[in-house]
């Protein structure tokens, strides 16, 4: 073995794997819980699914052929408003954020990640033989505006996974302007929040905006994110991005016929919203602009989450997110039947 390990990147040795929601199949095994009784509130996920147009679509798309992608990209121009010299695609955000550190992350560039959030951003630097600057976000999770000095990009997620609030127009573009590097917005939440800042792009050549369509449209399974970028970013992308963009007929399809109706996503966005209320005024939880609550255990996050999935119910253990600590739970809004039994576990457990 070591003969042939010997040609592994050493970088890989500061990585953990990326730890996902737990899925049916391991309760299911784990527990003896049939699918059906299993309320699962770990992966942010839309418990409405896509609109029936996309299920209509992905009837008669054809398999045997690669994708095309122009009219996909004519919807995503249409939906964010911006053209599509300045639109990119990729297998989910996380493909796009991949090409992007491609483009942009050499060994030991220096990359400022404020903390806890989304753990992808850490593996893709460090598989990039970069360097993450991590700063522990301040007071109500607002992120540090003072950039370290010489960072190539800077990961800055809004509404944050997992701890819900929203970055101020004011610090992002602090943030944009007191940098010369390359930072990426992360909006994949922005549907269930107030506000976007997608109308900063066109005024600053150093601003992505990531989007995906796997949380408000409800097609994470079918791995369809994209990223609105300045045009010289955009152009760059398309050099070093794979073929077809890692997208597939499935999910162009599906894409397509998403963005045309959005009739669909507002409505299953209005119902979690008021759910999402209806949750955080029962359990006092901190404001939340995502699908999900951030909530603070008495009990170590990790037997409050193993306690609940012995009961069926699937949340997430924050521990795997770098500052998160080990008292901190996430569980995403579902659909009110699925939150009230969240809530009668979540009472026993941790009365
Ligand atoms: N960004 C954040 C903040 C996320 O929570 C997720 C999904 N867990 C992603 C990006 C990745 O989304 P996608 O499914 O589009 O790859």
């Amino acid at each position: 073995m070591e003969r042939y390990s010997k040609n592994l990147r050493p970088c890989l040795s500061q990585l953990k794997p990326y730890v996902a929601g737990k899925g049916y199949t391991e309760i299911t095994r784990k527990y003896g819980i049939p699918q059906e009784r299993i309320v699962k509130l770990g992966s942010n996920e839309n418990p409405y699914g896509p609109s029936p147009k996309v299920i209509e679509a992905l009837r008669s798309i054809s398999s045997e052929r690669y994708p095309e992608t122009e009219v996909l990209m004519e919807g995503l121009a249409r939906y964010t408003g911006y053209p599509e010299e300045s639109i990119v695609v990729g297998t989910g955000m996380d493909g796009v954020m991949d090409t992007l550190t491609r483009i942009f992350l050499d060994r030991g560039d220096r990359v400022f990640i404020p903390t806890p959030t989304f753990s992808y951003y850490e593996i893709l630097t460090v598989m990039s033989g970069g360097q993450p600057i991590f700063k522990e976000r301040l007071d109500g999770y607002d992120v540090p505006t003072d950039v370290p000095r010489d960072v190539k990009m800077a990961f800055i997620c809004s509404p944050n996974n997992p701890t819900g609030n929203q970055t101020s127009e004011n610090d992002i573009i602090r943030v944009v302007e007191s940098t010369d590097g390359i930072v990426f917005l992360d909006e994949a939440y922005v549907e269930f929040a107030d506000k976007s800042l997608l109308g900063l792009v066109k005024e600053y050549d150093n601003l992505v905006v990531g989007r995906t369509t796997s949380k408000a449209f409800g097609l994470a399974g079918l791995r369809l994110g994209y990223a609105v970028a300045p045009e010289w970013i955009a152009e760059q992308y398309r050099r070093a991005a794979p073929p077809f963009f890692g997208l597939s007929c499935a999910s162009v399809a599906a894409g397509v016929a998403a963005m045309k109706d959005l009739d669909f996503m507002h409505q299953s966005v209005s119902k979690i919203l008021s759910e999402r209320e209806r949750l955080t005024r029962k359990l006092n939880a901190r404001p939340s602009q995502g699908n999900f609550l951030y909530l603070e255990t008495k009990a170590a996050s990790g037997s409050v989450a193993d306690s609940m999935m012995g009961k069926g119910v699937i949340i997430r253990d924050c521990r795997p997110f770098r500052g998160a600590g080990d008292h901190h739970i996430r569980v995403t809004v579902g659909t009110p039947e699925q939150n009230d039994s969240f809530l009668e576990a979540y009472e026993e457990i941790c009365a």
